[in-house]
Formats: C-alpha cells, structure tokens, sequence
C-alpha cells in the first residue's frame, strides 16, 4: 500500500532527540521520542538509524544493512503463525518467548514513536500481532505497518498492552483494524471468554483513537440492533401496551439500557462503554428508581445490579450521521484463520458497505 507522505508530524516533537530520522526499507521518517537503542551499538548523536522492515534489525552503517537486506531470512515470509487475512492485510502472532530478538528490536523501533510504555525487555511474556498488507500482484514484497503486544496473562483483562501504526501508514483506519482484532483475540463471545480492553493509562493520543473506535463499536451495536429488531419490538411493545400504532409515537424511543449488558454485548470493559457513552452524548443516567422485584425476571434483576442509563437512540442515529459511521465493520469476521474462525457469526459478516477511509 502506498504510504502517506513520510512527513509525518506529531503534534508535541521533543526538543533534542537521540535518534532523529529512520530509515525503514525505502522510507525515511522523523522519530518521536528518545530512543532506548543500547548506547554502544547506536550512537547517542545518531542522525540516522538503518532498520530492516522485516525483521527490525538495526544498524548506524548503510553499508551493512544494505548487505542485510539481501540475506533477511524473512524477507518473504512474516514471522509468526497468521490469525487474520482479508483484502491483502494479514495479522500475525509471534511468541515473543520464541523470537525475543524479534520482539525487541520491534519495541525499541516502536518506543520511537511511543512515549510512555516501559516493556521492552520483559519480551517473553508478551505476544506481538504484526499488520501487514501484501499487494495481490507483488505476493512476496509484504509490508509491516504497525502492531499491537499483548499480555499472555493479564490479571486486569487487557487485551492490547502497546499499539503503533507506523507513522508513514497512519491516518488510514488501521489503527481500528488492530484494536478491533484485539478484541477479537480476546473471545469475548466465546463463553470462556473475557471482557476486555487496552491497558491503562493511555496517552492521550491512544484515548483519543480508543473512544473514537468505542464510539463506533456501540453506534454499531445499536444500529445493528435497531434494523435487526426494529420491526418486533414495535409489534412487541405495541401488543404490551394493547395499541395501534399512532402517527404521533416516537419512531426510535429512548431506552433503559444496562451498562454492564452494553458490555458483554460488545466485549467492553463497563468503564469503557460509559466513557464512550458520554462522549457520543448518547446516553443520561437512570434516575428512575428500579421496578419492583415481582415485574421482573430473575435475568433483568441481574442486570440491574450494574448501573443503567437511558439511551436516546435518535442520538446514536444523529452520531452515526454526523460520523459518517458505515454499518460494515473493518474487521471482517470471515478474515480470521484458525481456532479465532470459530467464533464467526454470519448474520453480522452479510452486512455490506463500503469501506470507509478517513
Ligand atoms: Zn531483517
């Protein structure tokens, strides 16, 4: 895929950097952040950095990584076992226990354009999901886009613990792509599964780009939902109330809505889903008091355990239009390869749109 123009800038540069330009196969782009390259293989006035775009190596020497590129014995090939491959991006799982050299030279490249993650030595306990994208008519010139690691156990249920687009490829949607994908990864449909999300703090810019992905992860769920249901919940609440339909009834009312449902519905941490509730404006807090236990059923008595808010659906619409949301999500359920293709729910994957690039 083409990449963006290679200037690309980051809202705070630092003052002095290290390492101040990358070479990353035929690209060249401005650093971030300082670098955490040893000081005795990377010089602490180092201008530019030689990195291998398979494999992450590194050298001060053009001559010696040109002679590298040669002989990459990956150069062909991504390391890793592929979870996911659908219109030329592929993710793959590499086992940072299993290739640690991999896995560090890939952090101390990333921590480049990161702030403020710290692991990058403690590499084995960590898996690394790699973005690729492979032209069709040029199958073995592949490219690495970015990534994302992830604890192998988490006891906070993270399921993305540091997460970079490259800058050259950013501003495309991928980053979406990856966080959907981890939230896959996660099984949260499975019934082993586990509610998730990234790990906390985020950097500001990785709080941006998550609320904005939530965002468009619940505007899914609801819109979703309102075509699938639309038409039985009307009949249904019609038949409740024992009226006809009047011109004068709201076509999408408000509902009262468990957040802690909102959340096993979409894999989302409940903390997640009301951050993102509030930011889409969406949603107000319940304030009427609970009905009482007799008109309920022991699964609705669950749910309202957790905290509830009454959703305005004709807020989600009025977001979804302002966002210019596609119904189609940019995760492909059909993508995934493996033991993650057995959770594919076909009903969502035959919602078509186009897709949507910003
Ligand atoms: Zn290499």
């Amino acid at each position: 895929m083409a990449p963006n123009d290679s200037r690309s800038t980051h809202p705070n540069p630092p003052v002095e950097l290290n390492v101040k330009q990358v070479v990353l196969g035929d690209l060249s782009f401005q650093t971030w952040y300082q670098s955490i390259y040893p000081e005795d293989l990377v010089k602490k006035d180092n201008e530019l950095l030689y990195i291998c775009r398979w494999c992450f190596r590194y050298s001060c020497d053009v001559d010696a990584y040109v002679k590298h590129t040669h002989t990459c014995e990956h150069r062909t090939t991504p390391l890793g076992t592929q979870v996911y491959d659908h219109g030329g991006y592929s993710v793959w799982e590499i086992d940072g226990e299993e290739h640690k050299l991999f896995a560090q030279n890939i952090s101390l490249f990333a921590k480049l354009f990161v702030d403020h993650k710290s692991v990058f030595f403690d590499v084995a306990s960590f898996l690394f999901y790699i973005l690729t994208f492979t032209d069709p008519n040029d199958p073995e010139n592949y490219h690495i886009l970015g990534y994302f690691s992830k604890e192998k156990l988490s006891w906070d249920a993270n399921n993305l613990a540091c997460i970079l687009i490259f800058p050259p490829y950013q501003h495309k949607q991928l980053g979406k792509l990856l966080m959907g994908v981890s939230y896959k990864l996660s099984g949260w449909e499975r019934d082993t599964g586990l509610v998730g999300g990234p790990e906390k703090p985020l950097s500001e810019m990785g709080h941006k780009s998550y609320v904005r992905f939530w965002e468009e992860r619940l505007a899914r769920y609801f819109l979703t939902r309102l075509c699938e249901h639309n038409d039985s919940d009307e009949s249904q609440s019609q038949r409740q109330k024992g009226k006809t339909s009047k011109g004068s009834r709201k076509k999408y009312p408000q509902e009262r809505i468990s957040v802690q449902k909102l959340g096993h519905a979409t894999g989302m941490l409940t903390e997640d889903v009301i951050t993102t509730l509030k930011s889409m404006g969406a949603a107000e807090p319940d304030t009427k008091p609970p009905q009482s236990k007799q008109t309920q059923s022991s699964t609705e008595a669950e749910e309202d355990s957790g905290q509830t808010v009454i959703l305005r659906k004709s807020k989600v619409l009025d977001w979804a239009k302002t966002h210019k949301l596609t119904l189609g999500d940019p995760v492909r359920e059909e993508g995934f390869l493996g033991d993650y293709a057995l959770t594919s729910t076909p009903e969502e994957s035959t919602i078509e749109s186009p897709e949507e690039d910003e």
